[in-house]
C-alpha cells in the first residue's frame, strides 16, 4: 500500500466557535492539509457571544459576528483547509461571572444537518469537541453529542475522535478529564500555520492572552494535540494500538504521533 491510499479520504473538523478549529487541532490540520488529505471546517455558530477584543467598529454583536467569519475564513486558508462551512447558530452572549450558554438548536436538527454535511463531503474521519466540552463549555456539549448522534442514527461509516484528550503528563485547563487520550501529537513541524491562523482570529487575543497572562499569542500556542476516539467505540481490554487502525491514526503516527494506552 502506498502512503497516499492509506491516509483518510477527508478529514472534517465540527466545532462551536470560529477559533476551536484553530485551538484545539490547528496543527493536526495543518499537518493533514500538508499531506494532501482535504481539510473541512465546519462551525456551528457565527461567534457573535464573545468578544470583541476591542476592535474599532466592532460595536455590536451583529459586526462582531461578521469580523469572526472573516477571521475563521483567514484562519481556515492558514490551516491549507478546503472549505470552511458555518451553520449560522446564534452564539448567545456570555453572561455575568463568565457565564456560558449552549446556542438554541432543536438537537435533532442539529445532528441531521451535521450528518448531512459528512455524507455529502464523503470524509471519513470527523473531529470534534470531546464528552465534557473541554472546560465545560455547553455549547461544545452540544456539538459532540450531535455529531456523535448523527453518526449513530444516519450509520455514517466514520471514525469520530473528540480533542483535547486528557494525557497524564501535561496539566492543560482544556482536557476533557472523561476522555482519556488515545492519539497526541506534537504540532511543533507545523506550528507556524498554527501561530498564522491564531493571528488570524484578532478579536479572541486578548481573551488567548488573558486566561493564562500571557503577553503574545505566540505564546499561547499549544505544541501537544490530543485525540479520543469515540467512535467506533475503543475497547480498550487490549490496548488501544490494534483497533486503532483507521486512517486518522495512520496520519497521526505517520506524523510522528504516539499512541497512549488509556488504561495506564
Ligand atoms: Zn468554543
Amino acid at each position: 500500500m502506498t502512503e497516499e491510499s492509506t491516509l483518510p479520504r477527508g478529514v472534517m473538523m465540527i466545532g462551536a466557535h470560529p477559533d476551536d478549529e484553530t485551538i484545539m487541532v490547528g496543527g493536526t490540520l495543518a499537518m493533514l492539509s500538508a499531506r494532501g488529505v482535504p481539510v473541512y471546517i465546519v462551525c456551528a455558530t457565527d461567534g457573535r457571544g464573545g468578544e470583541s477584543g476591542g476592535l474599532p467598529g466592532v460595536d455590536s454583536p451583529a459586526k462582531l459576528a461578521a469580523v469572526r467569519a472573516l477571521e475563521l475564513k483567514n484562519a481556515a486558508a492558514a490551516l491549507g483547509a478546503a472549505t470552511v462551512m458555518q451553520l449560522g447558530y446564534e452564539d448567545p452572549v456570555i453572561g455575568p461571572g463568565d457565564r456560558l450558554f449552549g446556542f438554541a438548536a432543536d438537537a435533532d436538527e442539529l445532528a441531521t444537518r451535521i450528518g448531512d454535511l459528512i455524507r455529502v463531503q464523503g470524509v471519513d474521519v470527523v473531529l470534534t469537541h470531546g464528552s465534557d466540552g473541554e472546560y465545560g463549555h455547553p455549547a461544545h456539549i452540544q456539538v459532540h453529542q450531535a455529531v456523535l448522534c448523527a453518526v449513530k442514527e444516519q450509520q455514517i461509516d466514520v471514525s469520530v475522535y473528540g480533542v483535547a484528550a486528557r494525557v497524564p503528563e501535561i496539566e492543560d485547563r482544556l482536557w476533557n478529564i472523561s476522555d482519556p487520550a488515545h492519539l497526541a501529537l506534537d504540532i511543533t513541524p507545523w506550528r507556524e500555520a498554527k501561530i498564522a491562523a491564531m493571528e488570524c482570529h484578532t478579536s479572541q487575543h486578548e481573551l488567548f492572552k488573558r486566561r493564562r497572562k500571557l503577553k503574545t499569542v505566540r505564546e499561547a500556542l499549544r505544541f501537544t494535540e490530543t485525540f479520543h476516539r469515540h467512535w467506533p467505540p475503543v475497547a480498550g481490554e487490549s490496548g488501544p494500538e490494534p483497533e486503532l487502525r483507521d486512517g486518522f491514526a495512520r496520519a497521526v503516527l505517520g506524523a510522528g504521533g504516539r499512541y497512549i494506552d488509556p488504561r495506564k
